[in-house]
């Protein structure tokens, strides 16, 4: 166990494939309001480690706290979305058939009411949840535009807003850098650091660049555990690191 509060708190987790270990006794700790980057070459567990936390997968042991007591290894998915914690998948799932207000509407928590859907009207509550998330995914001017109008990177970004309708506390983000121009990686990253003053966040990515600019603490998965973790600086300079990334 570790002194300071945590928001994550992974230890000793494991979880076989056919005997093969996808994570092999992973121990990680993120607090309150920290912003982690997760890196790691292909085949680290970076994904098993995401599915372990968000309950689409049990691990075979080890401990898994949110926010220091909730268990989440006895949760399911709908369960621990609804704890707070908000997984972002690489692939942007927004309805693009819909506009990017309709699609921040729905993402609401508690969902839009049967008196709402009639006079489409918001409570002000929900209109002032909207205004705020807008504001911070920079899509005010489109928002009556269809989704599908969008380019790759404000589609990421109305998904990340469809996220914070769910006021989640700890957020878990998939390479959202992947596809995205240099401005809109570098917008991303600004768009990121602006969000960890409100929620803790857990980015996986393998866009260097995109991690320089995010300015945050780096672990370095490999073969299921941590293998480095501090500065961008730090780990790249870490002899183990360099190999498992040069192939040896
Ligand atoms: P990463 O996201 O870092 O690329 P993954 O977590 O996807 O790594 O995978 C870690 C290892 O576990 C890989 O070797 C992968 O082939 C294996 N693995 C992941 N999911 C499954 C599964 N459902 N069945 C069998 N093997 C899996």
């Amino acid at each position: 166990h570790i002194d300071q509060p945590t928001v994550l708190y992974m230890d000793g987790v494991s979880v076989s494939f056919d005997g093969f270990k996808a994570l092999n006794s992973l121990s990680l700790f993120i607090e309150p309001g920290e912003m982690r980057a997760i890196i790691g070459p292909n085949g680290a567990g970076k994904t098993t480690m995401m599915d372990v936390i968000t309950g689409k997968t049990r691990p075979d042991e080890g401990t898994i706290l949110f926010n220091d007591q909730h268990d989440l290894t006895r949760f399911d998915e709908a369960q621990v979305a609804n704890m707070g914690v908000g997984r972002k998948f690489q692939k942007p799932s927004v309805i693009e058939s819909l506009t990017v207000f309709e699609n921040l509407e729905m993402s609401l928590k508690g969902g839009r009411s049967v008196w709402q859907a009639l006079t489409h009207k918001l409570t002000s509550a929900k209109q002032d949840k909207i205004d705020e998330i807008l504001s911070m995914i920079d899509l005010k001017d489109r928002l009556y535009e269809d989704a599908g109008s969008l380019s790759h990177g404000q589609k990421q970004w109305l998904e990340i807003g469809m996220l914070l309708g769910q006021e989640p506390e700890l957020l878990l983000i998939d390479e959202p850098a992947a596809g995205m121009t240099d401005e809109e990686t570098m917008k991303t990253a600004e768009l990121f650091k602006e969000l960890s003053k409100k929620h803790s966040l857990m980015v996986v990515e393998h866009d260097m660049d995109f991690i320089e600019a995010l300015d945050c603490r780096v672990t370095v998965l490999h073969e299921g555990s941590v293998l480095a973790e501090g500065s961008l600086a730090n780990v790249k300079n870490n002899q183990q690191v360099i190999e498992v990334y040069l192939g040896r």
